[in-house]
């Protein structure tokens, strides 16, 4: 039930595992990371269980180290919380990474279409529903905020979707609706939050992310607009925070 999104120079993983850890009062029964390489390769760990679990696989099995990453923690609605129904969930072919926190309510009857398109599903969850579909629209426009734009003018329900593609290294594409997201503004990084303890140990600069809106970061930008396409201007504002708490 908690979403992290990072790029920047910074060790990506240990970003993404602190900013979790920091959302894990909000209650999660898996996890999961996925970090586009520099070599543009994606890589993905996910466990059900305590993050523990998740730190212990990924000492078995590193990681190659990346700048760009996304990180979940999962409170199972549709499909027990195993670690094949755990978050990240891939798209086109492997290449596409996506996370979310909600329920998609029509899943459904979007899975029926995908399933006779010849897509094939491991997971039983709403979200690899969402992720194929991304997949699917993004291999027809091409760009990554435009299909996540596209896609969620089709979906149902309350999400907080994060999504990462090999084609687009330095890029996290991110949309909500009925579900929490906030931005965190750095100095040659970004970051991307379900709430400000995602990031709060590195920027106390945040702006909220409104209802129906999809955000795109780089190190460098952040671009916000809303589900009907229309460019929306970020309010900026400071984290009252006090570390000592
Ligand atoms: N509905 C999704 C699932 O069951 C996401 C749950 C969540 O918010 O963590 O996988």
């Amino acid at each position: 039930c908690g979403i992290v999104g990072y790029v920047g120079q910074q060790d990506t993983l240990a970003v993404l595992l602190g900013g979790l850890k920091r959302q894990e009062y909000r209650g999660y029964d898996s996890a999961g990371v996925a970090i586009l390489t520099d070599g543009g390769m994606l890589e993905t760990a996910k466990k059900a269980g305590k993050l523990q679990a998740l730190v212990d696989l990924l000492q078995a099995q590193p990681l190659v180290p990346g700048h760009t990453g996304i990180g979940h923690t999962r409170w199972a609605t549709h499909g027990g919380p195993t670690d094949v129904n755990a978050h990240p969930h891939l798209g086109d072919e492997g290449k596409l990474a996506l996370i979310h926190n909600g329920i998609i309510e029509n899943f459904a009857e979007i899975k029926v279409e995908l399933l006779a398109k010849g897509y094939e599903f491991e997971s039983e969850t709403d979200t690899a529903v969402a992720a194929v579909l991304l997949g699917d629209v993004y291999r027809e426009v091409g760009d990554l905020r435009e299909a996540m734009r596209l896609v969620v003018n089709r979906l149902e329900g309350a999400f907080t979707l994060l999504a990462v593609h090999t084609d687009a290294p330095h890029l996290i594409v991110a949309a909500r609706h009925n579900s929490p997201l906030v931005i965190g503004l750095g100095d040659g990084e970004n970051f991307l939050g379900s709430d400000v303890a995602a990031f709060v140990e590195y920027t106390k600069r945040a702006a909220a992310v409104g209802q129906n809106q999809v955000v795109a970061i780089t190190p460098n930008s952040v671009e916000v607009i809303g589900f009907d396409g229309t460019p929306v201007s970020i309010e900026e504002y400071e984290i009252a925070w006090d570390a000592s708490a």
